[in-house]
């Protein structure tokens, strides 16, 4: 089967697009409209052998392929993702229903790890040093491990796949990729160009499914390492029974991202930053703020500013014009986002911007959650706690950086935190006492580019080598050592 340009998403398994053999299909739906745009197999256990088989048969002659050849697939498939970044970002924002402005950054995120990971025969050399003793010189080599699998969300559907595999395969290692079902079609045209570039059969293949295949997939005996993105529950289930078949595992979980105010920053500037941190992409990202801690009286003004800033958000289909926030991925995510709303007034949290009911003209049947503000969030309420996911945001007031730091230090989750203020004293004891993997100072989202790591701390991150950059290379390659005397 020939997946070309039509919306069913397919397997792709030793250079061949290839129907699933369970039969059982999902409707993938934009999710401001509802209308179908395609469908999803289920992939399972016999789908994932034959994938990874595939990936297996083609990794000994892919490793011996030069790296420089390995990297200019790379390149010209960063070519064709720049020919065709328009058309990406606009199946992106149909399928997820973030608007294009965003998707548009997503793909350009996205091509910019293709870039990086086209680097590689300088990123991957290894080190020399001669006489560590009287005649004796040692190396190292960075070799590739052999077959990965791939598991990613819905959120980032183009950009997370290309944290992982485009590293992988230019490194020398073959691929397994299972994305999200949610949203799998546009990241299959991404793959068509990867084949369009002259990616060779078995290196990149692709499972769509859920647990089953990702079950499937790490359990496989010839699958020697896995990259994860998604909740934490799952994050960590997998770790640890990828870990505990002796795999390597990066495994990047959920976040509850803290926004700290102090009494010297401009109120309108991060009243600015935060509606676009929290609201942006209604909630769905990773490094979302979501709770907004002010110090002292610098409070008032920015919960102000907010509620101002969330006011004029015009919300609507991705795709239209003018859009500043799409509907959630789901009626399931709209009713959980819900639910946790039901449960901060349950707790006591005050409910000032209510988003529930929202209705979008000309869309009645979109997955629509509004806007939503509360104030007097604490640590202990699940709204404070837990990861929403949705376009909701947390005020509370703090008397001091350290009491703000203290709301901080409760949080189960360690993925990215926030400090704004005019001082770079404050600056500096943030960053130093936070304990969070990504920290913003004076930016709302602090999303490191392709050469950093990307990934979290606590409940945000499980194992040690984090997505993109020197790690990915890292992870992604077994350094040996050799020790030489002739
Ligand atoms: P999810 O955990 O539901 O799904 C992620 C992937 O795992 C999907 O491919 C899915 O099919 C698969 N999966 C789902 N349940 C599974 C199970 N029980 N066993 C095995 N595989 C399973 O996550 P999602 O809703 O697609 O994505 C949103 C989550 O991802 C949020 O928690 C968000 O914070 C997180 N995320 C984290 C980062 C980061 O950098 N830390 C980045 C993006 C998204």
């Amino acid at each position: 089967m020939t997946a070309g340009r039509s919306p069913v998403a397919a397997n792709y398994v030793a250079g061949e697009w290839v129907k699933a053999g369970a039969g059982e299909r999902l409707p993938v739906e934009d999710p401001a409209t509802r209308e179908v745009l395609g469908s999803v197999p289920l992939s399972g256990q016999r789908d994932v052998d034959r994938a990874v088989a595939a990936a297996h048969a083609a990794f000994p002659a892919w490793r011996r392929t030069p790296v420089p050849e390995r990297a200019r697939v790379l390149f010209r498939l960063k070519a064709l993702l720049d020919e065709h970044h328009d058309d990406l970002a606009a199946s992106l924002s149909r399928e997820h229903g973030k608007n294009v402005a965003e998707t548009w950054g997503e793909v350009q995120r996205g091509i910019e790890n293709v870039e990086h990971a086209a680097g590689m025969p300088t990123l991957m050399m290894g080190d020399t040093l001669e006489d560590i003793a009287r005649g004796v010189d040692c190396e190292t080599v960075r070799q590739p491990v052999g077959v990965f699998a791939v598991v990613t969300p819905y959120n980032f559907p183009v950009m997370i796949p290309l944290w992982f595999w485009p590293y992988a395969v230019a490194a020398g290692n073959t691929v397994v990729l299972k994305p999200s079902e949610q949203d799998p079609l546009t990241h299959q045209r991404v793959v068509e160009l990867a084949v369009r570039a002259g990616l060779p059969p078995g290196v990149l293949n692709v499972v769509h499914g859920r647990r089953e295949a990702v079950e499937a997939l790490i359990d496989h005996p010839d699958v020697a390492g896995v990259s994860f993105v998604g909740s934490s529950a799952v994050a960590k289930s997998l770790y640890a029974r990828a870990g505990a078949a002796g795999k390597r595992v990066q495994a990047l979980g959920g976040a509850k991202n803290h926004m700290i105010v102090l009494p010297d920053a401009d109120p309108e500037m991060v009243a600015d930053a935060v509606v676009g941190s929290v609201f942006g992409s209604a909630g769905q990202r990773c490094l979302a703020g979501s709770v907004v801690v002010g110090v002292g009286d610098v409070y008032e003004p920015v919960r102000d500013g907010i509620l101002d800033g969330a006011a004029s958000l015009t919300i609507g289909r991705g795709l239209d014009d003018g859009v500043d926030m799409g509907p959630v991925i789901s009626g399931a995510h709209r009713d959980r986002v819900n639910a946790f709303i039901d449960e901060g007034e349950r707790y006591g949290a005050r409910l000032v911007m209510d988003g529930r009911r929202l209705r979008v003209p000309g869309y009645p049947r979109g997955h629509w959650v509004g806007p939503t503000v509360f104030e007097d969030v604490t640590p202990e309420m699940p709204i404070g706690r837990e990861e929403v996911f949705g376009p909701v945001a947390g005020l509370a007031r703090a008397p001091s950086l350290e009491a703000a730091l203290d709301v901080l230090a409760k949080s189960p989750y360690g993925n990215a935190a926030s400090i704004f203020t005019n001082s770079g004293r404050a600056a500096r004891e943030f960053r130093y006492r936070a304990e969070i993997s990504m920290i913003g100072v004076n930016i709302g989202v602090a999303a490191p580019m392709a050469f950093f790591p990307f990934g979290g701390a606590r409940n945000s991150f499980y194992g040690d080598l984090k997505a993109q950059g020197r790690d990915a290379v890292s992870f992604f390659t077994d350094q040996r050592v050799v020790i030489s005397r002739w």
